[in-house]
């Protein structure tokens, strides 16, 4: 018997995917140069498909990375000259702000414990600031911080750009693009595809700011795909160097799915799968959500206490062929992760609840 993932990433993968790889592997996608006009057919269907799931509008490109952390570095380099500031509450946030540091920026941060969100109104944005970084889902802690949230907080310091980290969450985010300048998400957490790209949005605030960057003599935004290469190659559908071209594909493929479904049935599954879980957790003694406010509780990556070590409930559901995150980090032995992503359905979600029921 199969197992079913509830990992958060790398994650079940989503149904199509066997359908659209194997259509691939016969159309020899993975042997065409990515100078062909299939090639950049590909990339634009992909880009189409993307702009209407998550709705990007003309004024943002969609460029490819190896994964989203390259992006953490990728928008460092070319959004910040001096200073950046980030909301930290877990591992990814945090390495975020890591990554702001060995680049040798002046990183601001403003830090709230494992298992805290954020709000608009506790946070206030350092003057000098140039980019705010923002972690939309905080995988290790399964916290969310709402869209509205961070549109309050880019409307109020609207000359600041805002980079969202969206890795373990979209498509589920309704972001809106008229004020957010990027955000970026890697294909193996709610696209259901294996690892091994990174989707990176960014808008043309971004790529003046990386031009002007560009024209100090002393600033380097970096020698590997510029956000100006990316945006150039981008014109004609091309990238700079030779990309993961069969999963560019392949996530083509997926969004349309997704977009046939529809992005509101989508968000309004996630939301029904999510309160399934929390009403299961909030009311079975030997289990405890790890958030404890409600609006801070992940819509995509939900951590629950462990009242028995955490390994003996991952053990038991994995007998039953369903296999479960353990806690993050420091958490590892009292916590569990439970990803609700799109390839896994309601009858999935209450398999699993009547598991950890035993
Ligand atoms: C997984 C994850 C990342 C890193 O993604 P990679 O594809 O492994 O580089 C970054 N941020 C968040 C919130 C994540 O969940």
């Amino acid at each position: 018997m199969k197992n079913t993932y509830f990992t958060p990433g790398p994650a079940e993968l989503y149904p199509t995917f066997y359908q659209h790889l194997q259509t691939a592997l016969d159309e020899q996608i993975g042997s065409i140069s990515h100078r062909s006009q299939k090639f950049r057919d590909i990339y634009k269907h992909t880009d189409e498909q993307l702009r209407i799931l998550l709705d990007i509008p003309a004024t943002h490109g969609i460029f490819f990375t190896g994964s989203a952390s390259e992006v953490w570095e990728r928008i460092l380099l070319n959004c910040v000259e001096h200073e950046s500031f980030h909301l930290v509450n877990g591992s990814f946030s945090r390495k975020f702000y890591d990554y702001a540091q060995s680049l040798h920026k002046y990183a601001h941060l403003y830090e709230k414990p494992f298992g805290e969100g954020f709000d608009y109104a506790d946070v206030e944005v350092p003057e000098y600031a140039e980019l705010v970084c923002v972690t939309h889902n905080e995988t290790s802690s399964g916290v969310q911080m709402r869209p509205a949230e961070i549109h309050k907080l880019k409307r109020k310091y609207s000359k600041k750009l805002f980079c969202v980290d969206i890795v373990s969450s979209a498509p589920y985010p309704d972001l809106d693009f008229s004020i957010i300048d990027s955000a970026f998400f890697s294909v193996q957490k709610a696209f259901g595809m294996p690892a091994g790209l990174g989707v990176w949005i960014a808008g043309k605030s971004c790529l003046e700011k990386a031009e002007r960057l560009q024209r100090y003599d002393s600033m380097t935004i970096g020698a590997h795909h510029t956000l100006p290469t990316l945006w150039k190659n981008y014109q004609t559908f091309e990238t700079p160097a030779t990309p993961n071209v069969l999963a560019i594909y392949i996530l083509g493929k997926i969004a349309e799915d997704f977009n046939r479904i529809g992005i509101d049935t989508i968000r309004r599954q996630t939301e029904e799968k999510a309160r399934m879980l929390y009403k299961f957790l909030d009311n079975h003694a030997d289990y405890e959500p790890f958030v404890s406010e409600e609006r801070h509780r992940s819509q995509t990556v939900i951590v629950a206490k462990t009242k028995q070590p955490s390994a003996d409930v991952i053990n038991a559901a994995k007998q039953a062929n369903m296999i479960v995150g353990s806690g993050y980090g420091k958490f590892k032995e009292s916590q569990i992760r439970i990803a609700n992503f799109p390839a896994t359905t309601i009858e999935q979600v209450t398999a699993l609840i009547d598991q950890l029921k035993k």
